[in-house]
């Protein structure tokens, strides 16, 4: 249900984060859990998710930028309390200020241990990096011609005190596609990666390879730590292969809106921003009153569901900046009646995946995208680290 007024609303359930938690430790024997948090939780809220992760017992949280880790760390989780990971830095980055803060920094090149030697220099804090391997996926991380180098220069660093070489690591590109022939070879370019390292004297506490995907269906690349995202939220990053049920997991997010208007109007009658719906008969509308701008995509206009009144309607026409319409087939369900988006399936409702393939995209996309203008309300949390 709706919080009374609210316009809209995405409800985050923190019981299913923990439950989701726990089916994917279960999963994981020999490595451990990083809850990876990056742009807001995948729009769950990076803090409340964090806080929960780390009352389930885990010890590392994963983000893209720097700045989302020292948002985490300004927000009271201490060093001693959690790990956290940042990967995707660029020249003039905050360096100093994460070295200050306890924050892993990855390093994919020579410029970025440049940069980051001269912040432990000016700071006096030694670094913990995780230096990444490109083993296939071709964005960051270093080519294999470029790792020995890397390696090298890490471990001077290493013998002059600097930095400590933590972490070993790469990401896939296709574990979401079982038997796609990257999965092998990114797996046997992760192993020359680690044992050239480790010839070279690297002594990693822990090596990282899987994401959420090779987490559920690639035991095999778990080694110390798995990096899960999606799962954690309770979507399956492999629909073609099962849904989040099958795997022990529960949506997280569900999003719902209140009917804004409802009312009779003729047939022939066309449907918002450039009438690409016109209505069959006489028919009753009902007005939705969230948009593009609140991360309902614009791709979803005249394609996706949503429930009313235990029944599925269709996005008529164009999804606008603020709104969208349904076609309610003469039914009158009163103003106020709350519209579900998606939820986690359980009462019959849409899911992010249903969004997802109506619009094209992933269910990664359509829970990241959920704007600032649409209000959290948290349900079920565990209020142990609070
Ligand atoms: C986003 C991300 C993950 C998490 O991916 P999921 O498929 O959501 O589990 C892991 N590692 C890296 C480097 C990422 O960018």
């Amino acid at each position: 249900m709706l919080a009374e007024g609210q316009r809209a609303e995405a409800t985050i359930d923190l019981a299913a984060l923990r439950g989701n938690l726990a089916a994917l430790r279960e999963r994981v024997v020999s490595a451990d859990l990083m809850a990876v948090v990056k742009a807001d939780a995948y729009g769950h809220g990076a803090l409340p998710c964090a806080l929960e992760a780390l009352a389930a017992g885990v010890g590392w949280l994963g983000v893209a930028t720097p700045e989302e880790a020292l948002a985490l760390r300004a927000a009271g989780i201490a060093p001693e309390q959690a790990r956290i990971l940042c990967w995707l830095w660029t020249p003039g980055g905050p360096w100093a200020q994460a070295l200050r803060a306890g924050v892993d920094i990855s390093v994919s090149g020579q410029w970025a241990l440049d940069e980051l030697l001269a912040a432990v220099r000016v700071t006096g804090v030694p670094a913990r990096v995780h230096l990444k391997a490109d083993t296939g996926l071709g964005r960051n991380g270093a080519q294999p011609h470029d790792w020995p180098d890397l390696v090298d220069a890490a471990l001077r660093a290493q013998a002059a005190g600097l930095l400590t070489v933590v972490g070993l690591w790469s990401h896939f590109a296709a574990a979401d596609e079982p038997g796609h022939p990257s999965i092998q070879a990114q797996q046997d370019a992760f192993a020359t990666a680690l044992a050239y390292a480790e010839r070279a004297g690297v002594r990693p506490e822990v090596r990282h390879l899987a994401n959420s995907p090779a987490t559920l269906l690639l035991p095999g690349a778990h080694y110390d730590l798995v990096r899960t995202g999606l799962a954690m939220y309770g979507l399956s990053p492999v629909p073609q292969v099962g849904a989040p049920a099958d795997f022990g997991l529960r949506p997280v997010m569900s999003l719902r809106a209140r009917l804004a208007l409802v009312k009779q109007v003729p047939g022939g009658h066309g449907v918002s921003y450039g009438h690409h719906y016109v209505t069959a008969g006489e028919t009753t509308l009902g007005l939705v009153p969230i948009g593009y701008a609140d991360g309902v995509p614009r791709h979803a206009s005249g394609t996706a569901p949503v429930q009313i009144a235990g029944k599925w309607r269709t996005v008529a026409g164009r999804v606008a900046m603020d709104q969208f319409v349904v076609d309610l087939g003469g039914d009158t369900p009163p103003v106020g009646e709350e519209v579900l988006l998606f939820g986690n399936g359980e009462r019959g409702e849409p899911t992010a995946e249903d969004w997802g393939r109506a619009c094209g995209t992933i269910s990664y996309e359509i829970v990241t995208r959920i704007g600032a203008r649409v209000p959290r309300r948290y349900l079920g949390a565990s209020g142990a680290l609070r």
